[in-house]
């Protein structure tokens, strides 16, 4: 499977089917893993249905527009879409839905590091130094969850250990990585980000909100997905599946020819007892790491950075770590500033109470921007691993577990075919939910 053949899957009715009868195809989760798989291949006329615990699609693509007033809105998960992205382009685009800058033109991020603002400009000439020239080395970023064979020895380490070996000192480290632990992860985990050229894209958001991607995914296949229904478990033989489902109307048992699994890890493997799956299988589920995020939202009166020139963007070695900021959108009078946790930082903040969450988001982006402590107005927290539908944020991958996991993590078993942002080689972005959809659908077309 290539580059060609998942393109091949975008114009409707472009595969014929082989099979006098479609087979009836069964997905877990309307995230935009299962939401895409759904759509393709409805396009195709397979009959599809997908069942969906929460009320409402596209799982960690959560656009808040609670708490906050005066138009604004901000991205609890999904917020970037960079332009090397192409199916999350390519949908966007198909749906007709504009895009604005992810970050305000001309403006500038800051960098806080012990005490004090420095200039952003000293971590890009170190990432010029050491970390570009690994980039260059790695090659292109395959498909459908291969381990790039170039990341074999960064699979190894953390990304800060990978940065001491090409001879840059813990300090040059700390600044270059601000914002981010470097002993976060493997090192192949972050460089695989930029394989697909993440560093030197440009970003840029859906207008009025990221969920009007899963929205009009939704809408198009609006009578097959059924809502408020759990999955509680999967069954599979030589006949077909079964996926015992619990909603509104009480227990029932689904039938199908194919299941598409596009659940995250951490509730697919509470819901796959019965599945038959490889004891492989079954222990790649149980060992996947997922990250803890947590994001702190704070409404403010005004963007009062724009006045100073700055993007409301900032790396810090704070325990915030990272603060962005939110709309664009010149008609909006009001600011929206958050924080973006990640690891050890997020766990701890998940601890605490939304009060606290709050005051300490507060106090600490107070010191990268005094003006915050005044202008701010009101908030409200997302911690990811305490959502109930997800436990987790998205597929982490630590030292050693890259190799080992990733290529297996999407490989179907028998009937059941994995999808989702953790099958593919754009683990913890959209466009790797997408991409694995279209290789599901691959894999159930070269199956009639
Ligand atoms: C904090 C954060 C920041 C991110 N930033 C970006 C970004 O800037 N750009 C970007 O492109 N991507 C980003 N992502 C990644 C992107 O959101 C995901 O990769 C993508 O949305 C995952 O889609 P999915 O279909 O694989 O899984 P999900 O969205 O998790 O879909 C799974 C669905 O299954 C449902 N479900 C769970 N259990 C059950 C059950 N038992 N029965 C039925 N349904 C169930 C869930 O409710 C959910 O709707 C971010 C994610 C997070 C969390």
């Amino acid at each position: 499977m290539n580059r060609r053949h998942f393109l091949s899957l975008l114009p409707a009715g472009a595969l014929t089917l082989r099979a006098q009868t479609p087979p009836k195809i069964l997905i877990a989760g309307a995230g935009l893993a299962g939401l895409c798989s759904a759509y393709e291949l409805s396009r195709q006329g397979f009959p599809v249905t997908v069942v969906e615990a929460r009320n409402r699609p596209g799982g960690r693509v959560e656009t808040l527009r609670a708490p906050f007033s005066g138009g604004l809105y901000a991205e609890a998960g999904a917020a970037r879409i960079p332009d090397t992205h192409y199916l999350t382009l390519y949908y966007a685009r198909q749906f007709g839905l504009p895009l604005e800058p992810f970050e305000q033109p001309g403006m500038h991020p800051v960098s806080y590091m012990n005490g004090q603002r420095v200039d952003p400009a000293k971590s890009d000439e170190l990432s010029a130094k050491f970390y570009d020239p690994v980039v260059e080395t790695l090659g292109q970023l395959p498909l459908a969850g291969k381990f790039p064979a170039s990341l074999t020895t960064y699979d190894k380490v953390t990304l800060g250990k990978a940065l001491a070996a090409k001879g840059a000192t813990p300090e040059q480290i700390k600044l270059m990585l601000l914002g981010f632990d470097p002993a976060h992860g493997s090192a192949a985990w972050w460089l695989q980000e930029d394989m697909g050229l993440y560093r030197k894209s440009t970003l840029q958001r859906v207008v009025g909100g990221n969920d009007k991607i899963p929205y009009a995914f939704a809408e198009r296949i609006k009578n097959n997905i059924l809502y408020e229904t759990f999955v509680r478990d999967v069954e599979q033989d030589e006949k077909g599946v079964r996926m015992m489902v619990e909603g509104k109307q009480g227990r029932r048992v689904l039938t199908g020819d194919r299941l598409i699994m596009a659940l995250p890890f951490t509730m697919a493997k509470s819901v796959m007892k019965s599945a038959k799956l490889s004891a492989a299988k079954q222990q790649l589920m149980e060992q996947q790491a997922y990250d803890a995020v947590v994001k702190v939202f704070l409404q403010t009166s005004s963007r009062f950075w724009l006045k100073q020139k700055l993007s409301g963007f900032a790396n810090t070695d704070l325990p915030i770590q990272r603060l962005w900021a939110g709309t664009v959108n010149p008609a909006v009078q009001k600011g929206l500033i958050h924080s973006y946790l990640m690891g050890q930082d997020a766990l701890r903040l998940e601890k605490l109470n939304e009060k606290v969450q709050l005051e300490e988001t507060l106090r600490y982006g107070s010191k990268v921007f005094p003006e915050l402590a005044t202008a701010y107005e009101r908030g409200t927290a997302k911690a990811w691993h305490a959502d109930p539908f997800q436990l987790g944020a998205f597929a982490q991958f630590n030292p050693g577990d890259m190799a080992r996991q990733l290529p297996l993590n999407g490989k179907m078993e028998g009937r059941i075919h994995f999808a989702g942002e953790h099958t593919s080689n754009w683990t913890a972005w959209m466009q790797g939910a997408l991409e694995s959809a279209h290789r599901v659908v691959y894999e159930i077309n070269s199956r009639l």
